[in-house]
Formats: C-alpha cells, structure tokens, sequence
C-alpha cells in the first residue's frame, strides 16, 4: 500500500503495516523531538516510540495513515476487490477487545474482512463436506428459537446417530455434502424431530434427506396417510399426464 512519511510526507511503498516513515533518516530524526506528531504538543515520551499525546491524535495518525480504501487485495486469492466484495466486521461486543474492530476501513465507513467473500464461501464448503456436524446443529438451534420449541442436542450426539453408511433412511440415497450455490442441496443431511412439539432432544432426531424434512414438515402419522392416499388416487385420475413407468408399483 501507498503510505504518506510522517516526517517529510513523501509518498512510499510499503507492505507493513508499522513502517510510518520513507527512510531512516525521517525515522530517527522525526521520533527524537519530543513533540506529538499529529497537534505538536510536547510529550514525555522517550525513546524511539511514535510521539502522540493523546486517544485523539492516536485516531488521527491512524486515519492519516491508513486512509478508507475503495477496494483491497483479498489476503488469500490475491485479487483486488471492490470493498462491497468483503464481509462486514462489527466491534467486538465483549472480552478485553470489546468495542475495538478488526479488518481495514471503508470508503463506506465501516469495516471489512481481510478475506474475500467468496474465498469465505469457499473455506465454508470445504468445512461442511468434511463435518456437516456444526451446522446441523447451528441450523437446528435457529428453527427452534424461532418456534420456540426445545433444543437440548450436541454435535457430538449428532455424530453419532449420522447413518453408518451416510445415506438418507427415507429414500436410500446418499446425503450430499456440497452445499451447491451456498444452500441446503435436495438430499442434504438434515435433523428430522420424530414428534415436532418434543423438540430438538436426544430420541427425538433422525437424520434425512432436507427434501423429506420439507414433505414430512410438522404433520402428524394420520395427515402423511391422508396425503399419500389422496396423491395416488389423484394419479389415477390424471394418469394421462403420467408415463407408463410410473405405474409400476
Ligand atoms: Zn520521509
Ligand atoms: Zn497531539
Ligand atoms: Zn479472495
């Protein structure tokens, strides 16, 4: 990045970030007055410390030196990036860092992950196929907050009820791990609760497929009876928009 010396204010590169001056000339020179380099105050500071007298010229010396930017190198694919190609980081909200921010500053006055976001994506995918685990029951946590029902479950339970053999119970085919344009894949591994107003606890679960998750839904033995019925005796009256294929059974 292109940085301004603190001391003559010559424009120079750099690719650290606690390199302030173009040379060591500027440095030393410029580090042994005793006056804050931002307002000129003189300070008690010794040493070869940057001189700053206060929380507000320390804030101005860093807008001064690291400016908002536009857009910025991805730290891992190396690409320069438009700032909206970046997720938003908010401050801290606890811990000794609370109300600091990490990431670099925006035109858009907000900050930004160091990492693109389709490199996020893409780390994110990786994880899942390897350990869908989490996410099930990240998943399964945010349902439940939203019908407020109960969520009592680990990811080590998860784990071990998964089928041995990775396929859906239901309909026999494997569960698929990609997570294809960001979302839940028709035969995804999903948490299935066995009685919906139980909620999410142990005996309760099974894993299947998202797409019979989404058919089964919230209805009990008798409704899934009633709509199997009803859609085969509706095929036999349309049959005509049917194959003779799907007949047999
Ligand atoms: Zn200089
Ligand atoms: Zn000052
Ligand atoms: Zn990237």
């Amino acid at each position: 990045m292109q940085k301004n010396c603190l001391k003559c204010e010559t424009p120079f590169e750099t690719k650290s970030n606690l390199k302030f001056y173009c040379s060591r000339g500027c440095r030393e020179t410029f580090n042994k007055q005793s006056k804050c380099v931002i307002c000129g105050k003189e300070v008690k500071v010794k040493g070869f410390t940057t001189k700053l007298c206060s929380e507000i010229c320390k804030n101005k010396l860093y807008l001064k030196m690291y400016p908002p930017r536009s857009e910025k190198e991805c730290n891992y694919c190396n690409q320069v990036r438009k700032y909206t190609d970046f997720r938003i980081v908010k401050p801290n909200k606890k811990g000794k860092n609370k109300g600091k921010i990490a990431g670099w500053r925006t035109t858009n006055n907000d900050h930004r992950a160091s990492r693109c976001l389709a490199c996020e994506k893409k780390e994110f995918e990786g994880r899942y196929a390897k350990n869908p685990f989490p996410q099930m029951v990240s998943n399964a946590k945010r349902r439940s907050k939203a019908d407020g029902r109960i969520f009592n479950i680990t990811t080590k339970y998860i784990k071990s009820i998964f089928p041995k053999d990775s396929r859906c119970p239901v309909l026999g085919v494997k569960f698929d791990m990609s997570l294809k344009k960001g979302g839940t894949q028709k035969h995804s591994p999903t948490l299935d609760k066995i009685i919906p107003e139980k909620g999410y606890v142990e005996g309760n679960l099974i894993i299947v497929s998202w797409i019979v998750n989404r058919v089964k839904g919230d209805v009990n033995y008798e409704e899934m009876e009633k709509i199997l019925k009803y859609y085969l005796k509706n095929k036999k009256e349309t049959k005509n928009f049917y194959n003779k294929k799907d007949f047999i059974s």
